[in-house]
């Protein structure tokens, strides 16, 4: 088949939010489209009026776009296209590729109960198939399966599965109130909207036989499939719950980052040699189908979290602000997005797995006051601190320059008179700064921080060092 344009397609039912699995086979096609410099279409499988819901399309949506997967045409919504089935069953029916079908529901039930007694698959015996049947109330319409032969689905993951025909039923394509079945829908859709590669879940694998007879039977190219395998827990049964948060924007409120997320979903399945890190950029430039596994893909939270920590650090400051600002409000921190939350950013970076962990990091940063731990203080600020640090606060209150190099000669002095070793003046230091005994560096920290902050927080500290010495 020659194709000018790939053109794939994401098509949820929104009936739950966007798990992982869902949002894995929305971003192989968005990706594969990107690469292909093709077209991506968004279109929501809401015929099941009774499952979906409004809030499930928004969480799709958000999700989406948290995710960064933009689309190019659509969304479309199958609940807007009866129309557009109902012209294709018709024709259906005309050219003899379907037929209705007036069998009374208890018979077909009691026709698969005994063959699901006997072992058997369920499969309508064709009573109505030459009937030749005029529309009437309560009719369905069902496709009419070739007695014999096979059925091969070419797919671009597993290659070759060939489906006899037999094995496949008249099966359904419109209910007795005229609406459409998914398999019937879905090839509708597909053609309609011009669809040539339709990446998905294994277990759809058994309509697509169904849907290339359907194809077939309103002359139309039947697209390039690919079968995804599913994505396992860590003991190789379905991802669920069980297994970890599922909904794609839990992660985003844990504080992942999306590219961290992307990168990981896309490594579910696609390989790149042993690559594990990549920018969505590098990803749109490498991936292919050829290199989707066929093997399913386990779900590990720990990596996940390393992934995310890796992007932390490779994010630009700028990138990282507009990602934290809503942690930063939800920890009480009133940041404006500024060159000293670019400071915080940068110390924090190597140092945070999320952006919760970052967050809680930049506490000390905002503080008006220093609350000390109190082990950190009965530790660290100690009354033979109190001459070093007030010595400190003073040089750098009288030095013009505060960088690094003047900071490390203001050390060294104080070192020098106080015949304190680094790490003893550093230590309390850094409780003097942050209250706490884990930080970013001292120098970093302290020219984030300004001379100001940092003189009245050591002076701070030379106070309670005082009261403290007072109360013994
Ligand atoms: N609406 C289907 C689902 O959410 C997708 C069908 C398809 O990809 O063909 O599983």
């Amino acid at each position: 088949m020659s194709k000018s344009i790939i053109v794939t397609r994401f098509p949820p039912s929104p009936t739950g939010y966007l798990h992982l699995g869902g949002a894995r086979t929305a971003i192989f096609n968005w990706l594969y489209a990107r690469h292909m410099n093709g077209r991506f279409i968004l279109r929501l499988e809401d015929t099941d009026m009774q499952r979906s819901t409004k809030e499930s399309v928004d969480a799709i949506f958000e999700a989406m776009e948290w995710l960064g997967i933009d689309w190019d045409e659509g969304p479309y919504y199958q609940s807007k296209r009866f129309d557009i089935y109902k012209d294709h069953i018709d024709r259906l029916i005309t050219s003899g590729d379907a037929y209705y079908c007036t069998c009374p529901p208890e018979r077909l039930e009691k026709m698969r109960k005994d063959a699901m007694a006997s072992g058997g698959k369920p499969k309508y015996d064709g009573t109505c198939r030459e009937k030749n049947l005029k529309w009437q109330e309560g009719a369905v319409v069902r496709f009419k399966s070739p007695l014999s032969g096979t059925t091969v689905v070419t797919d671009k993951i597993r290659g070759d599965i060939v489906f006899a025909n037999t094995e496949l039923d008249d099966f359904i394509i419109a209910r007795s109130d005229g609406t459409p079945m998914y398999n019937l829908a879905v090839v509708v859709d597909d053609i309609t909207m011009k669809i040539n590669t339709i990446i998905r879940g294994d277990d759809h694998i058994s309509n697509t036989p169904k849907q290339i007879l359907l194809y077939r039977a309103l002359g139309c190219d039947v697209p390039d499939f690919g079968h995804v395998p599913m994505v396992l827990g860590h003991d190789k049964s379905r991802l669920s719950k069980r297994h970890g948060a599922m909904s794609v924007t839990a992660y985003r409120d844990m504080g992942y980052h999306p590219d961290a997320m992307l990168n990981y979903l896309v490594r579910l399945g696609w390989s790149h040699g042993d690559q594990e890190f990549f920018t969505r950029n590098e990803l749109i430039e490498k991936f292919n189908l050829e290199h989707i596994g066929r093997s399913a893909g386990v779900f590990n939270p720990e990596k996940l979290l390393a992934l995310n920590a890796e992007h932390i650090r490779a994010a630009s400051n700028e990138d990282l602000v507009s990602h934290v600002m809503p942690f930063f409000k939800e920890k009480g921190i009133n940041a404006e997005p500024d060159e000293y939350l670019q400071g915080v950013i940068e110390t924090l970076k190597p140092r945070s797995k999320t952006f919760v962990e970052m967050a809680d990091g930049a506490q000390f940063y905002y503080q008006g006051n220093i609350i000390y731990d109190e082990k950190a203080a009965a530790k660290f600020l100690k009354p033979a601190l109190m001459a070093p640090m007030k010595q400190l606060a003073e040089a750098i209150d009288q030095t013009d320059e505060f960088d690094e190099k003047t900071l490390e000669d203001i050390f060294k002095q104080v070192m020098a008179d106080s015949d304190l070793k680094f790490g003893k003046i550093a230590q309390p230091v850094r409780v003097a700064l942050t209250g706490k005994t884990v930080s970013p560096g001292i120098f970093e920290m302290m020219l984030v921080l300004g001379k100001s902050k940092v003189i009245s927080r050591l002076n701070a500290a030379v106070q309670f060092m005082e009261k403290a010495a007072a109360a013994d």
